[in-house]
């Protein structure tokens, strides 16, 4: 794969996942695809760190990987899930995590794509099929 290809493949797996739905393919297959879409947003698709900076007002702007990561700086991953997950008051959680549109399309990708997992498992239960 090229580097660009190695950088966002995540996109293509999303609109395969929405042709996926719309045109109803097996649900294995969406589920995979969605499980795709959320490990790449979440993990590897190239975002800013967003970690607040040890002054407490800027925010990190080193690359990263992932809207769930940080960069190389251990203590900014560790912050980074922590204001997510806790939604402690370090900074504020929007502008720090997701202050570009950039990433907060990727913060809506990790999303959907854990919604249209959970979809591709409970539609089958819910219908009966
Ligand atoms: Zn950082």
């Amino acid at each position: 794969m090229g580097k660009a290809m190695r950088l966002y493949w995540g996109y293509i797996a999303v609109g395969a996942l929405i042709v996926a739905w719309s045109q109803q393919w097996a649900l294995s297959v969406i589920a995979a695809l969605s499980v795709a879409v959320f490990a790449y947003a979440s993990f590897q698709v190239p975002v800013w760190c967003g970690a607040v900076n040890r002054d407490g007002r800027t925010y990190c702007r080193n690359n990263a990987y992932g809207v769930l990561m940080g960069c190389r700086n251990r203590q900014h991953r560790w912050q980074k899930i922590k204001m997510i997950v806790l939604r402690t008051k370090v900074g504020n959680v929007g502008r720090a995590v997701f202050p570009t549109a950039k990433e907060k399309f990727n913060g809506f990708l990790a999303v959907a794509g854990l919604l249209s997992a959970i979809a591709a498992v409970v539609v089958p239960v819910v219908t009966g099929g």
